[in-house]
Formats: C-alpha cells, structure tokens, sequence
C-alpha cells in the first residue's frame, strides 16, 4: 500500500500542564476537520511525562474541554483503541527499547551538562520560536563507561550541516540546517524522563499516525524528529505546521495566558460553535 492509499490517522496530543486554551483548541480543530475530510481516525495521546509540570486534573481538564469544544476522538485514553495504552506515562517500555536502539546505534551519547553551562557555552543565539539553545557539543566525545556515579542525559548526535528538508502541507517547503539551526538535542533527560522528541516520534510511529498536525512553534522540532525516524528506521508521518494565534498585543497564547483557556471561555457563557467559525 502506497502512502497516498494509507487510512488517514491523525492524533491530538496535548500535555496537562495547565488548562487548554484557543490556540490548542484551534490546532485541534485543524486536526479534527483534516481527518474527518479524509474519512481518518482521530486518537487522543496523553502526553504526561513531565511530571514536574503535569497534573492528574489538567488530565480531567482536558478531556471534558475538549469534548465541550466539540472535540471527538475514536481512540484514546477514556475509550480505549489497538495501539493503547494512549497514555504517555504507561508507554515506557516502548522509549526505553528505542533508547536502547539508538545507543546500540551509535547515535547518542552521554551528556552531564546542565542547562546553564549550555547557555554559557553557546556558541549561537538561538531562535526566537525555538528555546533551545544550540548545544556546544562539550560532551559529544563520552561514552557511558565515562559516567561511574554522575547523572547523566542521552544526547542525540546531529549531523552538522546536514539540511532536514520536508513539505510541510500548510506552509510548504521547509529546511532547516542540522548543527546551525539546532544542535544536539536530549532524548533521555537526566531524571530519567525521556524526552518529548523521542517520545512522540516513538508513539506517532508506534499509533500508525499519517499526519502529524501541530503549531507552527514545532517546526524546528518536526525536523530533530525527522532525524530519529531515520535513526530508529521508522518511516516519518506527513506534517502540517498551523499558524499560532497571538492575543492583542501580538504574543503567541500560552497556558499561562488563563484569560483565552476554554474553561474561562466556557464559564462566560461561550458557545463553542461561535468560537470555531473562526478557525
Ligand atoms: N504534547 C506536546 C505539546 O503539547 C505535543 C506537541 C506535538 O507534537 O504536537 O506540546
Ligand atoms: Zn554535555
């Protein structure tokens, strides 16, 4: 079966740090309205690793905004599915056998830095979009048997001055340059987390989704995925990268901003067909 035949499975991903606001709520619905269009299966992913930042009741939160919104699944972590568990926090196993492919692969290497030696050591300042500083490489040459006692993060090797090319199916052409536009980036945090790039290439993969459909904030991201889907021999979905919504003063929406959360929204008496005619 040829790509183009594939069944069209998309997914919405979201992470309960905080409540979920218009800007989630609009690449949601980009989601929702390109898999329906195409006759696809929408699943719904948990992505609770952080547990520093995640809270079971942004968990609860989430699921009842999002149906509120007018949001609707077929598989996820409330209805179940084939590919589940469709929580991030149950899926361990599947990181930890994929770390172990790119360590036996070569592609990853120990790394004791912390965020602020980073920062200090950068050699780029780096985008406004994209928090992440290029990594120095200062522990590019270390192995494991190097580590005795420390604790340590699993960095993924980049191919400086490769370029990462992909078509992106909303804003076209993209390239990035691996090593200039971001460096080594963490696959395994130091707590033993994984990180969020190894994790969601893993489960997009691993959940058989067609189309990946996120902000346009990710796109640095889409390309260090690309990379592990080449490492790991997985072959990568389609993207579509939505434009951010911004508030009036021209900032892109976080969480933090609670004024636009759909629960705000809600409990002034909003409907949620007037807040999707825009979108
Ligand atoms: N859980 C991630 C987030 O909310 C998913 C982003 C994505 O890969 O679409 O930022
Ligand atoms: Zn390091």
């Amino acid at each position: 079966m040829s790509p183009s035949e594939a069944v069209y499975r998309g997914r919405l991903a979201p992470s309960p740090t905080g409540f979920l606001h218009l800007g989630h709520a609009r690449t949601f619905w980009i989601a929702q309205e390109r898999c329906r269009t195409q006759g696809g299966t929408l699943i719904l992913r948990n992505d609770d690793l952080d547990e520093a930042r995640c809270r079971p009741e942004f968990s609860t939160a989430m699921v009842e905004d999002l149906h509120w919104f007018g949001l609707q699944w077929e598989e996820g972590p409330d209805c179940g599915g084939p590919v589940g568990p469709y929580v991030q926090s149950q899926r361990l196993e599947y990181y930890r056998a994929a770390l172990v492919k790119l360590i036996a692969g070569g592609w990853v290497y120990p790394c004791t830095c912390s965020r602020k030696d980073i920062l200090a050591a950068s050699r780029a300042p780096h985008a406004v979009d994209d928090e992440e500083p290029v990594y120095p490489g200062t522990c590019r040459g270390r192995c494991l048997e190097m580590m005795h006692g420390q604790k340590f993060s699993w960095r993924y090797r980049v191919p400086d001055g490769q370029r990462v090319e992909f078509v992106d199916q909303n804003l076209g052409q993209q390239q990035f340059v691996a090593g200039r536009d971001f460096g080594d980036f963490v696959v395994w945090r130091h707590d033993k987390v994984p990180a969020y790039q190894l994790a969601c290439t893993v489960d997009d993969a691993a959940m058989g989704v067609t189309e990946v459909v996120r902000g346009a904030d990710l796109l640095m991201s889409t390309a260090r995925q690309r990379l592990l889907y080449n490492s790991l021999a997985l072959v990568p979905p389609a993207f579509y990268h939505c434009q951010l919504m911004v508030d009036e003063t021209g900032q892109r929406l976080a969480k933090r901003n609670d004024a636009l959360s759909l629960r705000t929204l809600r409990q002034q008496g909003w409907q949620p067909e007037a807040l999707q005619s825009p979108f």
